[in-house]
């Protein structure tokens, strides 16, 4: 049915500046179709270095859920990989309107004609790759334009929630996740427009996958060991039937 692989389990500036955790992004692969969200730094080099044989050119879709860096810092070299230098015309990107066209686009002009297509994201709209059907279910609370994805197929729906601040909407967008991702920067809440742990317990009590995967970890939660904090929240969810997972680079996961 198809497997996730977390090329990367770090997030904000600390960790993937200095690389304590790779920002490589997400591969998902569901009905033979293969989707790279959010390529960070080292990308490219954790999908051709990846053991579970990744091969660039076979992604059939880029997504990106916003500009920041740690989600969009190798892209362009994505883009090169896919389309073997533009030899090959293949692929299509999924981006904000503000990574493409705002002030500071982080898409080269000269690679995007190397695409089959690119996509402007915008808020609900349904896209169909032949097989998985994906939306935006709500815009995010971030500094910049920002989206997270629901994935559906005809056996399983997977939620993807990118950097945002808490607000209660996130709960409704994304109630039908049978699986679903986190992006869990902090432990503690802060002024800052991330995930904290305190979000994350409302997040599954309301939304009750029954997988949850945290990814995107700061400084905070890499301190507090992400295993550990996994291991805290399935002793405190047990009753809900959620197994919570805390990914690391490389970790895979079948369907
Ligand atoms: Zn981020
Ligand atoms: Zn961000």
């Amino acid at each position: 049915m198809g497997r996730i692989i977390f090329l990367g389990s770090g997030g904000a500036r600390v960790v993937v500046f200095k690389q304590i955790r790779a920002s490589g992004g997400i591969w998902l692969n569901l009905n033979n179709k293969n989707l790279l969200i959010d390529p960070g730094p080292g990308s490219l080099v954790r999908i051709v270095s990846s053991k579970h044989n990744l091969n660039p050119t076979s992604i059939n879709a880029v997504l990106l859920s916003h500009k920041h860096l740690d989600h969009s810092g190798d892209v362009n070299n994505i883009i090169e990989a896919i389309t073997i230098g533009g030899t090959e015309k293949r692929g299509i990107l999924f981006a904000p309107y503000d990574a493409l066209e705002g002030d500071d686009p982080v898409v080269y002009r000269y690679l995007r004609d190397y695409l089959e297509k690119i996509v402007i994201l915008k808020e609900k709209e349904v896209y169909n790759l032949n097989g998985v059907s994906f939306t935006c279910p709500i815009r995010h609370q971030h500094r910049t334009e920002t989206y997270g994805f629901l994935f559906k197929t005809d056996k399983i729906k997977i939620g993807y929630i990118a950097d945002t601040k808490f607000f209660n909407g996130l709960i409704d967008a994304y109630k039908e996740s049978e699986f679903l991702i986190l992006n869990v920067v902090r432990e503690k809440p802060s002024e800052l427009d991330h995930l904290s742990l305190e979000d994350v317990r409302v997040l599954i009590k309301e939304i009750k996958p029954k997988v949850c995967f945290l990814t995107h970890f700061g400084m905070t939660i890499i301190r507090k060991k992400p295993w550990v904090v996994a291991e805290e929240l399935n002793r405190e969810f047990a009753n809900l039937n959620v197994k919570v997972i805390a990914a690391n680079d490389g970790m895979k996961y079948d369907f």
